[in-house]
């Protein structure tokens, strides 16, 4: 027992020095939480074995870069827990002391750095790092480069506000991108970088950073110069809030008063979803009894207060171990590697690959077989190598080596100038034919259900297709003897073949998988010719004569329709019935100039029927949110082309409004 109360002491620092004082934490904080929260039930066992120089004892570290300041008020740390039923037994022992619903006040919490800032009738005089809860560091002069911390009050008030900086994650994305690019360090994440960028001894460094603040708490105290100017002491959380805004704070304008802890619960189970479209980092909901004279009476431990918790969203997250790189080759031959990793949970699910984008990534990264990666992942996007662990074996272990030849098909694999990918450039690779054909019947292409990766990879094998143009071939009985595949879903997966003939010329040539055409490019192309014909008649200045096709994609299109292996495919997909009536263009000129980007879930339609709509009106759906684009419209957990539309000033259209202009 006192050998595993030994241990997880002894890790528990390690991990707080790496985490404050180097800044480069080596576990993930669901990780560490999991070592504290078994010390804290040990200590709670076993009372005679806890130490006041225990890790649950204290909190954070103090730097030593700037001259340090005792805090008047100890700024403490917050209980946490990860699941609901601990928050409802929280929730019981408030309702047994001060009686049914109590009121609490739901705080998203922002990932960032906690410091104190002292205002004296009404004039901004000092801001402290939380530090070790006691003491800061004194980093005054760097909290006044950030505009949004008030240098002056609206009123003169007297007091003490407690917030988190935080990094915008765009602006976040945009500093790693440059320090990359001048090999300077790059910030594993949000709460890394603005720590780093608020703790530089040259406030003209941090005055460059994009960092701002979210105030959270303030304590009132007597006006030094008349004391009749001290304003009312608020009498809950919330109202300290609102009076904290009036006196021209920044407070997070998603804070909500909740009646109960079903409200609570249903606010960090909105928040969970909702929080990827926010442009700050947020790792849970801080959760406050709203009465603070109870707040007073429940006091606090050793390191956090008892009137307040914090509930963690599911980590996002985790580290292992990575057993493999594995290659995978796309529909245009490029050949990208995946890390394959022992299985570990990770948002809720158990993750077993992560993506590495390609070979530069790897090298940035030295990413070596057996090394600890620290993989995260971000809503809906499968998780990403962030960072490698160091320990001493890394460099005991080979460096990746580029491979030479195509997993594939043995072919040389070659570099392509400006381009970062490796390329098999074999177009009989079985593993680039096949990408070729899960590509064409995909829901971005051809569209064809019922026709996944395994039929298609069984078709393969059994030498059924060996070409997209070959499944039009098939009939029910070949259908019939694939595996698992009875005579109903023979038949759907026939049916759905014989719909996607009957599909419109763009879907066609996306499926196509042409060099540098996308689905976009794809619409515009279908939309100037309307037909394969007027394609293939086409030439480069043809191409270029159209607005969003540049020279290099023009010469894609025009190779392509003049290759002889794609006329007679082009010859065998008229020959089964596969010839695209000509394009539908327009029926009304209503959104005529318009572009439209989408995002999130809408409730009446598919976004395929949204761009459908509005291209049968004039307007062009697009993927990508510039200061050019008319209108964004907004679904259900809409993404971050919301924050990048509000920033950029985009009309932003409900679902509701949305129909309303397609009427
Ligand atoms: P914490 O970050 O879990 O919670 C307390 C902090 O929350 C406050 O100090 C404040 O900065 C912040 N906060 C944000 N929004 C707030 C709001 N609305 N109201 C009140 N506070 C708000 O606790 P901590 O003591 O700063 O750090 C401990 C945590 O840090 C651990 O639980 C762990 O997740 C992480 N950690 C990780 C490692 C690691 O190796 N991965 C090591 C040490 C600590």
């Amino acid at each position: 027992m006192l050998d595993r109360i030994n241990f997880l002491k002894d890790e528990i620092n390690k991990h707080n020095y790496l985490y404050y004082v180097e800044e480069n934490p080596v576990i993930s904080d669901f990780e560490y939480d999991k070592l504290f929260k078994e010390l804290q039930e040990l200590e709670e066992a076993h009372p005679l074995l806890k130490t006041t120089d225990s890790p649950t004892q204290r909190l954070g570290s103090i730097g030593e870069k700037f001259a340090q300041h005792k805090h008047k008020y100890r700024l403490y740390s917050l209980d946490n827990t990860y699941n609901y039923e601990e928050l409802e037994k929280w929730y019981e022992k408030l309702e047994a002391e001060y009686g049914k619903d109590v009121e609490l006040v739901c705080e998203l919490k922002i990932d960032g750095l906690a410091v104190a800032l002292t205002y004296e009738d009404g004039i901004f005089v000092r801001g402290v790092t939380r530090g070790d809860g006691e003491v800061g560091e004194d980093i005054t002069n760097n909290l006044k480069t950030i505009k949004a911390i008030p240098l002056k009050l609206f009123e003169n008030a007297n007091v003490e506000t407690r917030g988190e900086i935080y990094m915008p994650k765009s602006s976040f994305e945009k500093l790693n991108d440059e320090n990359l690019r001048n090999g300077e360090k790059v910030f594993a994440n949000p709460r890394n970088a603005a720590s780093g960028s608020i703790r530089q001894l040259d406030s003209t460094i941090t005055a460059k950073r994009d960092l701002s603040i979210f105030i959270y708490a303030g304590i009132f105290e007597l006006s030094t110069i008349n004391s009749s100017a001290r304003p009312p002491q608020p009498s809950t959380h919330y109202d300290t809030i609102m009076y904290l805004k009036k006196l021209g704070f920044r407070t997070n304008p998603n804070t909500k008063l909740c009646k109960n802890i079903k409200e609570v619960i249903n606010y960090c189970l909105e928040w969970e979803q909702k929080r990827f479209s926010l442009d700050y980092a947020t790792d849970g909901v801080v959760i406050k009894v709203n009465n603070l004279a109870w707040q007073e009476d429940l006091g606090f431990t050793s390191r956090a207060p008892k009137w307040a918790t914090a509930f963690k969203f599911p980590p996002e997250e985790a580290t292992t171990v990575v057993k493999e790189i594995e290659l995978g080759i796309g529909k245009t031959g490029a050949v990208t590697p995946v890390a394959i990793l022992d299985p570990v949970l990770l948002a809720g699910s158990t993750v077993s690959r992560a993506s590495l984008h390609n070979f530069d990534e790897i090298k940035r990264l030295d990413l070596r077989i057996n090394d600890t990666v620290l993989i995260k992942k971000a809503a809906e996007i499968i998780p990403k190598v962030i960072k490698v662990i160091d320990d001493e074996a890394h460099f005991e272990r080979e460096a990746y080596v580029l491979p030479e030849k195509c997993p594939g098909c043995n072919a040389r694999l070659v570099e392509r100038s400006g381009e970062v990918n490796l390329y098999c450039e074999n177009p009989k690779c079985p593993a680039q034919v096949r990408a070729k054909i899960e590509f064409w019947a995909s829901k971005d292409a051809m569209d064809i259900d019922h026709v996944g990766p395994a039929i298609i990879q069984q078709l393969y094998e059994r030498q059924m297709i060996a070409m997209p143009v070959d499944l039009y071939r098939l009939g029910m009985e070949d259908l019939m003897q694939l595996d698992l595949v009875k005579e109903k879903s023979a038949a759907n997966i026939y049916n759905a073949i014989q719909k996607s003939k009957s599909n419109p010329l763009n879907r066609l040539l996306t499926a196509f998988s042409i060099r540098n055409i996308g689905k976009e490019t794809a619409e515009i192309l279908a939309n100037e010719f309307g037909t394969l014909e007027k394609l293939q008649d086409a030439s480069v200045p043809d191409f270029e004569e159209i607005n969003g096709i540049g020279g290099l994609v023009a010469k894609s299109i025009y190779e392509f329709f003049h290759n002889k292996e794609n006329l007679q495919m082009l010859r065998d997909l008229n020959e089964l019935g596969i010839n695209p009536a000509p394009y539908q263009t327009a029926i009304s000129d209503k959104l005529k100039g318009k572009t439209f980007v989408l995002t999130g879930t809408l409730q009446n339609m598919s976004r395929d029927e949204a761009s459908e709509k509005i291209r049968e009106m004039g307007g062009k759906p697009l993927s990508a949110v510039t200061g050019n684009t008319s209108y964004l419209v907004v679904g259900k957990n809409p993404g971050s082309k919301l924050v990048k539309a509000e920033k950029l000033g985009v009309i932003i259209l409900s679902e509701e409004e949305f129909q309303e202009l397609l009427k």
